[in-house]
Order: C-alpha cells, then structure tokens, then sequence
C-alpha cells in the first residue's frame, strides 16, 4: 500500500494530481503510440503477436456492437508465463503499450477493447488446453470441501460441466454461462443465486493473477489479500486472472421453477423482499434445516405490451396460455412476473412441493396466474443457451445491444418503476428487450473488494437487456441516458453494474469518495503505469 503518512486531505490531493498526470501522459502516449505504431514490429515479432486484418477486426467487435476500437495486436497466448512475458515487456519499455484481455468480448461498450494497443485472446488458451487435453478446470476435495482451480479463461458452462460430472458444483451463478471466469470476476457475476450465495465474486478462494508490473502472483484474503480484493469486481484494472480457486457445493439434481404474474409492482417487490430475507433463517419454529426452507433463486421481470411474453433468455408460459397473458398486459400496460427456484434432489423430493407451498403462502400474485416447471439442475442453469442458439440461426445474436444495467437502493425502487418504467419507457414505447428486476442483500457483498454497490442493505438490479438494428440503436442508448438524467435529477442514487463512464468526475461517483481513493491506490500499486484494460476508460483515454 502507498504508505500514508501526510494528513488525509493533502495526501488525497496529491494522489490526485499524480494520477491525473499519469492519465495525461498515459492518454498522450496511448495517441502518440495509436500515430506513430510504437508497437514496433520488432517486438511483433517477438511476441508473435498477430497484426492481420481479420485478427484486428474480431478484437475490435464485442457482444454490443457499438464500440469499435482497433488494437495494434492481437495476442493468442499458450499459457499464462506468456501474458505475464507480454506485460512485463509493455512494463519496462520506455512508452508502455496498453494491454486488454477479452474473455469471451460479451462486454456491451468496449471494455476488452484495447485501442492501438494490445488484445490477448483467452480463447486461445482454451482451445491450446483443449488440443493438449490439459484440464483448466480441476474439481479437488480436501478436507475443508470440494474446490475447483479454474483458469481465468475458462467458460463457466465448462465449469459446470466438469463440477457436475463430479456431483458439484459453484453455488453462485450469471444467467448466462458462455462467459469466462476472468470476465465475470472483473465484474461482480450476479443472478438468481446472489441474495443467498452472493455474487460470484464471494465464491473465490485464490487465484493467480498478472499484475500490470507482469508479475505473476497468487493472492487469497490472507496472503497479498490486497491484489485480491482488488481484482475482484476491479474491471480488469489491476490484474489479468489467470487461475481462480472456486468453492464447490454437493449439486441437487433437480429444481422446481416457479413464474407468477403481478399487475401491482407494490406488491411485487415486497414479496420480492419478504422471498430473499428467508434466507439463513427458519421458515417455522419445527424447521431444523434453514437452507431447505428458502428459496435457491429469486429473480424477477417485467411483461410490456412492446416486448413478447417470451423472450432469448427462456420460454416459459404454455402457449395456450399466451392470449390470456397478453390480454392481461393490454389491460394493465405492464406486469410484473416474479421467478423463484427451489433446488432438490432424491432425498428432498417428496418435500419439496410442499415447501415451496409454504414459501408462496400470503403472497400477493394474481390468482390464477402461477406457472411451474420441474427441469433439471443443469438445463435451469442453462436456461438461456437454447435462446442464443436460436437468435444465431436467426443471425438475430450479432446485432446491437444498447444494454443498461443499474443497481438501485431498495428505498427509491418504487420512484424508479413510477419514473422509469411507467413513464419513461411508456413515453417512448419502443419494443424492449428483458427487462430484469430483483432484489440482492447487500451483506453478501465484500466491500474489501472493488466492486461498487449501493449503501442500502437491500438493493436492486435492473437489467434493460436491448437488441436493436444497426440503424435505431441510437433510440435505445437515447432512452437509456434519460433513465440516468431522470435518476440524476430525481436524487436516485443509482451504481451501474458492467459500469461504463465517459468521465473521472463519473467514475468517483460510482465509486463514492473512499472506495475510489483506495481504486486509485491500488492502481498505483499494481498497474502504475496504466497498461490493463485500457477499454474501461478508467485510467486510460481508450
Ligand atoms: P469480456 O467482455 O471479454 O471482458 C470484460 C472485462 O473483463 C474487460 O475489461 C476485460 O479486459 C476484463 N477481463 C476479461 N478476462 C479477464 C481476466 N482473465 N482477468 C482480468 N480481466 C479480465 N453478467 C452477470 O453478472 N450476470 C448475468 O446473468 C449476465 N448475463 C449475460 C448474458 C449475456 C448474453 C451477455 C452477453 C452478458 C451477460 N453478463 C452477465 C455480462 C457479463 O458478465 C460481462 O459482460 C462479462 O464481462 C462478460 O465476460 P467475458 O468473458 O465476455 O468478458
């Protein structure tokens, strides 16, 4: 840690103005080196790294097709000595380049992008595990549990497939799992499963990571518990994953799945609530077990007339039952559909209609209106692949997707669904995308690490998951910044999750007063010459 020794404001202003000198210089030399190539081909060379047109053109897309930023290089590396190698040379040359990993490039705005600079593909150390039959997935028992050592670029549908070939599996999940483990460590890894297990970022026991300096250092919460906390939710700032140390659990084979439909987003969200506080606690005094009487997944959605009441990320509803549906949302102009699922196996079957009885008891759907699903453990966790399948015979996934994701404290969600969802969106009545609602508790966070969350205990995700044409992408990215004026100007202290700012005076925001000192900080200490992930604009001018 920079040692501090002066009084608090003065160190903080110091800080300050050496980092914005760095951010200059780094942003000066990132244009000198994006004009003159400094990326010489020397070291091109030397590090194979690829500088062919096609290579430039994949690493300058990603998933949101909005941003495109080319590098100067593109990197396949064999293992991670070669990335710590490539850092360290970018480290000690006199002009640094900037290095940005891509995991599987499924950011929306350009954040594995690395402009003039470099992108190391971590797909090509999954495809040089996979020819060598090398596992980067590795399930291991000792005597405290089942851990997985996962490399940082492995997919977590790898992960799940190779766990639950063992009868485990990682407790905390995204809804989708074509994603890589790096990825989603950078940033928080959030689904159905965070208001129990937390988000993915509070499974993690160790990892190995590359530091902006290319040294190659294992870190835990005790040992360099710094470049941990750090790296997890830090956005790619301070360290490239290479390795992460996953908790396991025994996995239950099937899940119960439940939908039921609300007209009233009141009543919605208290229920919402009451579902995610059983949670650690016993549903009646006779329970023995706490975690068989809540819930495993709690998530939520909204149901507008301009999107279809099935969508990409599941198809639910029997299709006998769409005009139903619809006609309800024709009649209340929006609905609001609450998602749960309880996990259970052989031993807990026989139960398990009975106590999800139990949870649903007093809570205030629409009678009438409840759905449900017996499916496997894994086809849940996997909900969402059919979709993208589909959308990609369609050639409907490669197009723009103008996404919005925010986290809102419990106690403004109610001006939120008056402002945002009932006016706003309303207002401009173009076809949505999902949109995802629900709650987390906020204690199942670290703050020790760098991910940004609202103060509250209870807060909210929304998730506006768009796809649009490449001609009116532009509409969604105009409604999506009125929802952040409108929360501005409302006082709604609202934290973007997969966060993307144009400005420092936005990223201390985020980051309020004390969580950026110590961003700043560590940056200092572990990146200082600003070469990691330049796509995030954190540091660097992109
Ligand atoms: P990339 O987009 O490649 O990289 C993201 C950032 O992380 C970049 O800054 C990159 O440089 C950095 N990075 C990548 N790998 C590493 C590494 N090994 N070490 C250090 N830094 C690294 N998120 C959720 O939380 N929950 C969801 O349910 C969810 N669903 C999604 C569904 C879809 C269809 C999509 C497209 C995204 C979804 N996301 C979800 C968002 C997703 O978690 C982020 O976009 C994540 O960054 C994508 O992972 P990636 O492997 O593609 O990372």
């Amino acid at each position: 840690m920079v040692e501090n020794y002066l009084p608090a404001p003065t160190y903080f202003i110091l800080l300050l103005i050496t980092i914005t000198r760095l951010i200059s210089t780094v942003g000066n030399k990132t244009e000198h080196l994006n004009n003159n190539s400094l990326l010489s081909s020397d070291l091109i060379s030397r590090h194979n790294l690829l500088d062919d047109p096609e290579s430039l053109e994949s690493a300058s897309r990603d998933f949101g097709n909005l941003v495109h930023h080319l590098p100067r290089a593109v990197f396949h590396p064999r293992s991670p000595q070669d990335i710590a190698s490539l850092v360290k040379t970018s480290y000690e040359s006199p002009v640094p380049f900037t290095i940005s990993v891509r995991g599987q490039g499924h950011s929306t705005r350009g954040q594995a992008m690395a402009r003039g600079g470099v992108v190391v593909d971590m797909r090509a150390l999954r495809e040089e595990n996979n020819s060598n039959k090398k596992k980067n997935i590795r399930v291991i028992w000792r005597e405290e549990g089942y851990y997985g050592d996962v490399g940082g670029e492995a997919l977590w549908a790898d992960v799940l497939r190779e766990a639950a070939e063992m009868g485990v599996a990682p407790a905390s999940w995204t809804d989708y799992l074509y994603l890589t483990v790096g990825g989603t460590l950078s940033n928080g890894g959030i689904s159905g499963q965070s208001f129990k297990y937390g988000p993915q970022i509070s499974i993690v026991h160790e990892m190995d990571v590359i530091t902006g300096k290319g040294e190659l250092v294992t870190c835990s919460s005790h040992t360099n518990s710094e470049l941990f906390h750090a790296v997890l939710g830090g956005l790619g700032q301070f360290g490239i994953i290479t390795r992460a140390r996953i908790a396991l659990h025994p996995a239950p084979k099937m899940v119960k799945w439940v939908r039921l439909l609300y007209n009233d987003f009141s009543a919605f969200t208290k229920d919402q609530e009451r579902l995610i506080s059983i949670n650690g606690r016993k549903h009646n005094n006779n329970d023995n077990n706490d975690d068989n009487v809540a819930l495993d997944y709690v998530e939520g959605m909204l149901l507008m007339h301009q999107g279809p009441i099935n969508n990409w990320r599941s198809s639910f509803f029997p299709l006998a039952d769409h005009p139903r549906i619809i006609s309800l949302v024709t009649q209340h102009s929006i609905l609001y559909c609450l998602e749960l699922a309880k996990y259970y196996d052989e031993k807990s079957e026989n139960n398990v209609d009975k106590e999800m009885q139990g949870l649903l008891e007093g809570l205030s759907y629409m009678p009438g209106f409840y759905y449900e699903k017996k499916v496997s453990y894994v086809e849940f966790l996997n909900r969402v692949r059919s979709g993208e399948l589909k959308l990609q015979s369609q050639r409907q996934w490669d197009v723009p997707h103008p996404w919005l994701n925010l986290f809102i404290p419990k106690s403004q969600i109610m001006d939120f669904d008056s402002g945002v969802f009932k006016n706003i969106i309303f207002r401009r009545n173009i076809t949505t995308g999902p949109v995802l609602i629900y709650p987390m508790n906020r204690s199942k966070w670290d703050k020790r690490m760098s991910a940004s969350i609202p103060e509250e205990d209870i807060f909210y995700t929304v998730g506006f998951l768009h796809s649009s044409g490449f001609d009116n992408w532009k509409a969604f990215d105009a409604q999506n910044k009125e929802i952040l004026k409108f929360c501005n100007d409302a006082g709604i202290k609202v934290k973007q999750y997969l966060p993307h700012y144009s400005t420092q005076e936005d990223w201390t925001k985020h980051f309020g007063p004390n969580k950026w000192r110590t961003f700043l900080e560590r940056k200092l200490q572990f990146d200082p010459r600003m070469i990691l992930s330049p796509g995030q604009r954190i540091f660097n001018k992109d």
